[in-house]
């Protein structure tokens, strides 16, 4: 797949993007994060808006305050709520006391925004897309500019810079397939991701990213039916990460095809307990850096995954 690049962008400052929106990259660069998150600040008639508000970094909300200036930030509107976009938001909220949008179910058990958002909901001319797969909470947002037309604040969903992880059960891999047939019927001329330059031409790589998909669940497939596989061990076979988290990235996305193969009747895990979801757990990009920087309860998890072994229903 063709991605974009982008030097690594000036630090602290504003950069425009298009007539009225401006982003400032906030300073989480990471093999998951590519030059840190995109906070978008969209100029209104009354105020700002800003579409997600970074991680929790008192630099990053002191750069956004400083972009902002004498401009008061009327609202923030979450893309969805792992914890680089969502971070930063308590401390944004309650420094400029802007109203909090966000899907009207969120992931987080410890948030529910003060205005729920459904699909086709509307707020500052933001017009809201269910688009649930890299997050069970996920939103994406039509917006028109002039001079330009139609584009669309695609969060994590779609990116100019990478593929996106689909990290079960927060991250659904059905759900994630849908969401991107769905951007495919649609006629937005550019996208702004939540991570990475500004994608022209939105369509032609939503069509690569479904098309990679797809490449990679046959060769799933056809591994799965010539023998049994363990995630981690069927990971290795089809991805050769050394970087610990791109290792499991990897086993986390095949994790979620196979769950997808379950779900359609076609491989059936052998062994391995239900996928239980903790009731303190917070869905966020996993993983971080290393091991050590997990929770033990969430490296337990990992764990436990990646020896969930499937077999072909044939
Ligand atoms: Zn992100």
């Amino acid at each position: 797949m063709a991605f974009l690049t982008e030097e690594e962008p000036p630090r602290g400052v504003a950069l425009a993007v298009l007539p009225g929106i401006r982003r400032v990259v906030a300073r989480n660069p990471s093999v998951m994060t590519y030059q840190g998150t995109n906070t978008y600040l969209l100029d209104g008639d009354d105020g700002l808006t800003v579409i997600d508000p970074g991680p929790a970094d008192e630099v990053h909300v002191a750069d956004v305050l400083r972009a902002a200036g004498d401009v008061p930030v009327r609202r923030i509107v979450l893309t969805h709520t792992h914890s680089d976009h969502y971070g930063a938001l308590p401390a944004l909220a309650a420094k400029t006391g802007a109203a909090v949008y966000g899907y009207k179910k969120s992931a987080r058990r410890d948030f529910a925004p003060q205005f729920p958002l459904d699909d086709g909901d509307e707020v500052a001319g933001l017009k809201a897309l269910f688009t649930p797969g890299h997050a069970a909470d996920h939103l994406s947002f039509e917006y028109f500019v002039a001079g330009t037309g139609k584009i669309l604040f695609s969060g994590d969903h779609v990116m100019s810079w990478s593929s996106s992880i689909v990290s079960p059960p927060d991250g659904d891999m059905v759900a994630y397939y849908r969401s991107l047939e769905l951007l495919l019927a649609r006629d937005e001329v550019l996208y702004l991701g939540g991570h990475g330059p500004l994608l022209p031409e939105p369509r032609i790589s939503v069509k690569e990213l479904l098309d990679h998909r797809k490449m990679r669940e046959a060769s799933i497939l056809e591994a799965v039916k010539v023998q049994d596989w363990t995630v981690a061990e069927l990971a290795a076979h089809l991805y050769h990460k050394v970087d610990f988290r791109l290792k499991m990235a990897a086993q986390r996305n095949v994790l979620a095809h196979l769950l997808k193969l379950e779900h359609e009747g076609i491989v059936k895990q052998a062994d391995g307990a239900a996928m239980e979801v903790p009731d303190d757990y917070v869905p966020d990009d996993l993983p971080p850096a290393d091991e050590k920087s997990i929770g033990k309860r969430d490296i337990e998890i990992l764990r436990r995954d990646a020896e969930r072994r499937f077999v072909f229903l044939g």
